[in-house]
């Protein structure tokens, strides 16, 4: 490879820095790649609901005559623009996490009242579909990382949880401390991801089988989200479910230990 090339005509210590600059160019295209499928995949997304209103709206003109098909579009419309504004709020989120310095300052956030706000976003939903979101393990625990982003990842996880569930079920959330890392999991008794879509389901976009559930009206970026935040952290986030009978993520992050080096996973006190 021509990159190798170079590299065996300069001094050690010269080929250590010319192979980090082919390594760097090599990132920098996989980024652009990865943007440039990025815009192409929001236009596709944003198209989705923006046409299905505008089909909406001539069907609301035409049917000026039947009070009764006008509410019907009308209520259409309105779940579709409420899908494109989740879309959009999501694409921002994303699009903000992927700017360079996410985790600027880092503080120590509390984790019970990270699941607290998480639990509250989507009382609404649960309360609807008459599911319990239970919370439990161990109290008081502190990750250290971005306040905002934290949230964001746990509501995402829940809400989806209420969302992937049937009607009078469980969600529970709970905590541990596991050497120098917070496990956060929400375990929800729902349908389940198949296992050869598993792999698939953190990817931006990604929706498993969006007509099983399209009165849920997901975007398929709420993980990706997650992801990210996972990553940005130095945490990871995992999955284990069986179809038909329930799905477990648990997110994990460095845990904030007053009176030590905060932010290294794997560093517990002694
Ligand atoms: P969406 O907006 O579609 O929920 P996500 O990125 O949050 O997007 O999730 C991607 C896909 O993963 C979902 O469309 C769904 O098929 C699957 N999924 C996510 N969470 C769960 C869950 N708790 N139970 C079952 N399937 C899930």
């Amino acid at each position: 490879a021509p990159a190798r090339h170079v590299t065996a005509r300069v001094a050690p210590l010269g080929s250590r820095l010319v192979l980090a600059l082919v390594e760097d160019r090599t990132r920098e295209r996989r980024v652009e790649a990865v943007r440039r499928d990025f815009v192409a995949n929001v236009s596709h997304e944003l198209k989705t609901p923006v046409g299905a209103i505008k089909l909406l709206a001539e069907a609301v003109a035409d049917a000026s005559d039947d009070p009764e098909a006008v509410k019907r579009f009308a209520g259409r419309m309105n779940l579709e623009s409420d899908r494109l504004t989740r879309l959009v709020q999501q694409i921002i989120e994303l699009s903000r996490l992927q700017a360079d310095d996410p985790l600027e300052t880092p503080t120590a956030v509390a984790i019970d009242d990270v699941i607290g706000v998480a639990v509250d976003t989507s009382a609404i939903d649960a309360d609807s579909k008459n599911i319990d979101i239970v919370t439990g393990g161990t109290p008081g625990l502190e990750v250290f990382g971005n306040d905002e982003q934290v949230t964001a990842a746990v509501a995402n996880l829940v809400a989806n949880a209420v969302s992937y569930s049937a009607c009078d079920s469980t969600v529970l959330v709970t905590t541990k401390a596991d050497d120098g890392a917070v496990e956060i999991s929400v375990v929800d008794q729902g349908i389940g991801i198949p296992p050869d879509e598993i792999d698939r389901i953190f990817e931006r976009f990604y929706r498993v089988d969006p007509a099983r559930h399209r009165s849920t009206g997901g975007t398929g970026l709420g993980l990706s989200i997650v992801k990210h935040v996972a990553a940005t952290h130095g945490g990871d986030v995992r999955v284990w479910s069986v179809e038909g009978q329930g799905s477990t993520f648990t997110l994990t992050l460095p845990q904030h230990l007053p009176h030590h080096a905060p932010g290294q996973l794997g560093s517990a006190p002694s």
